[in-house]
């Protein structure tokens, strides 16, 4: 099986963008596998610290690894926001694919030591174990969580956008395969609608810098921005919030209908559908699929 570097660089031909979804439990991953299945497209399953810790970080590891196994089917497994060094070795040592070291609070000479770092480590276990990890930075601030938000947070701005040169010296230092830009997107969901995004910045970010382009918080962009975007140069695409929200709703609404239910099977169900609508839209979108 292709490895997931030669995944995106095939949508990256193709101009379309691989879907990344966030999950905290094996439902939202039945969801989400269900609804790629039915399209054939390769698919990123997300897992933050926090997500990871609730799940397990061996048994997710060991759960993505079977399911492409034994389908032979490209999915793939990131650690989406590791914080520091520590953590994004632990993941890499529990074989995950891919990395995100976030590490954009840090002064960004702080910033390049701590991913350069994780850039060496990813390097070192591909030449001794044959593997081909890819190692993702953010740069530029786009927010923190995937929630609901009022209004549209006010350390996110144009000043906190990421600036092509800053991306062209960042990848250069760091040796990054991916970069995660601010362009306009937050994290989470707002209100009254999610910002633009900037296009023309997306283009020329990945003009610059000379590698693939993941966009974060995905959820609550428009389908127009989206496809712009992907033609600008987005090869990875993360929605999380829109997935919880779906989850959430439909197992409040069947709980409301059916208080007496007990079975865990049968008032997650509801969730997992809800989970595998949401995924099947956003991966009809990004892989131009009518
Ligand atoms: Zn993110």
């Amino acid at each position: 099986m292709k490895t997931l570097r030669e995944y995106i660089k095939e949508a990256e031909e193709n101009k379309v963008a691989i879907g990344h979804f966030n999950i905290s439990n094996i439902e939202a991953l039945h969801g989400i596998y269900n609804a790629a299945k039915k399209l054939s497209v390769p698919v990123i399953i997300g897992v933050s610290e926090g997500e990871k810790d609730f799940i397990g970080k061996e048994e997710i590891s060991v759960l993505i690894k079977m399911i492409r196994e034994r389908d032979n089917y490209p999915i793939f497994l990131n650690a989406d926001h590791h914080y520091s060094f520590d953590s994004v070795k632990s993941v890499l040592d529990n074989n995950f694919e891919a990395a995100i070291i976030d590490a954009v609070k840090l002064p960004i000479e702080e910033n390049i030591i701590v991913t350069k770092k994780c850039v060496e480590y990813a390097k070192e276990l591909n030449q001794k174990e044959g593997r081909d990890i890819l190692i993702e930075a953010e740069l530029g601030f786009i927010g923190q969580s995937s929630k609901l938000l009022e209004i549209i947070p006010e350390d996110v701005n144009e000043s906190t956008m990421t600036l092509p040169e800053d991306a062209k010296y960042f990848v250069k230092q760091t040796g990054i395969d991916l970069i995660a830009p601010s362009v306009g997107n937050i994290h989470g969901m707002v209100k009254g609608g999610n910002p633009k995004l900037d296009i023309n910045r997306i283009k020329e970010i990945r003009e610059s810098c000379g590698v693939p382009i993941v966009l974060h918080g995905g959820s609550g962009i428009s389908d127009e921005d989206f496809v712009n975007a992907i033609k600008a140069g987005v090869s990875i695409i993360h929605i999380n919030t829109e997935i919880r929200v779906a989850y959430k709703e439909a197992i409040e609404k069947y709980l409301k209908e059916n208080p007496k239910e007990i079975a865990p099977y049968k008032f997650l169900k509801n969730g997992v559908d809800a989970i595998e609508k949401v995924v099947e839209a956003r991966l009809k979108l990004f892989n131009g699929i009518k």
